[in-house]
């Protein structure tokens, strides 16, 4: 799952982004409102967390302009603090959920947590399942068979991008842009250990590598 930050407060951007990334998400950051529609636009996100103050373009307009080109990507609002903006307001211009400066980290995480379990609901069931495989998005559980199978947070997010589409071949450019961030500059080769360490806990017949293409979870 990857998560786009729209936050100038740098060190709790970049707090956020830590705690997030810890979580197993792919996390970018941007600073600016402008920039972060760009980025939003772009489509490739899961979840948008937004403040409203922003320079560049406030987040009111961000999020309604968003929703104006057609994105429905779940969207996370910052207020500064309570009473200064209507929390009507923010719902209007379509924001899905909003969080009232200060705020804990935790309660940050159990609502981004909860849109996107509420995202998965609408598209149908959150357990993905694979040839015997059960990957539980909301629990953030995996088993094989009765078995649970304990993954680190980065594995699981892998195994979830391959359980999305189970049965088909997913690149590995596809499998870096979800879980890993843009910033990311290291060998993309990173995949392939973490499709080792999932293979050396799920069964090496459950991920299959297609030689010049991607990895495809067993569907059967
Ligand atoms: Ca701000």
């Amino acid at each position: 799952m990857r998560l786009l930050i729209v936050e100038d407060e740098t060190r709790l951007a970049l707090s956020l982004a830590k705690g997030l990334t810890a979580e197993g998400f792919a996390v970018d950051v941007v600073h600016d409102g402008l920039e972060g529609l760009h980025r939003a636009g772009e489509g490739s996100y899961d979840l948008v967390v937004l403040d409203i103050m922003l320079p560049g373009m406030n987040g009111y307009r961000v999020c309604g302009a968003l929703r104006a080109a057609g994105h429905d990507v779940p969207i996370l609002m910052l207020t500064a603090k309570d009473g200064e903006y209507d929390e009507a307001e923010g719902l209007d211009t379509g924001a899905d959920d909003y969080l009232t400066k200060p705020f804990s980290y935790v309660v940050l995480v159990a609502r981004v947590r909860a849109l996107l379990r509420r995202r998965a609901r609408a598209g149908g069931s959150p357990v993905l399942r694979a040839g015997g495989i059960a990957v539980d998005t909301a629990a953030r559980r995996v088993h094989r068979g009765e078995d649970e199978i304990v993954l680190t947070a980065k594995e699981f997010a892998v195994l979830e991008q391959l359980a999305l589409r189970a049965g088909e071949v997913v690149g590995k450019p596809e499998i870096l842009e979800h879980v890993w961030d843009f910033a990311y500059e290291g060998d993309p080769n990173i995949v392939e250990v973490y499709v080792s360490a999932l293979r050396r806990k799920l069964g090496a017949d459950a991920i299959q590598t297609v030689r010049g293409a991607g990895y495809r979870l067993v569907n059967s």
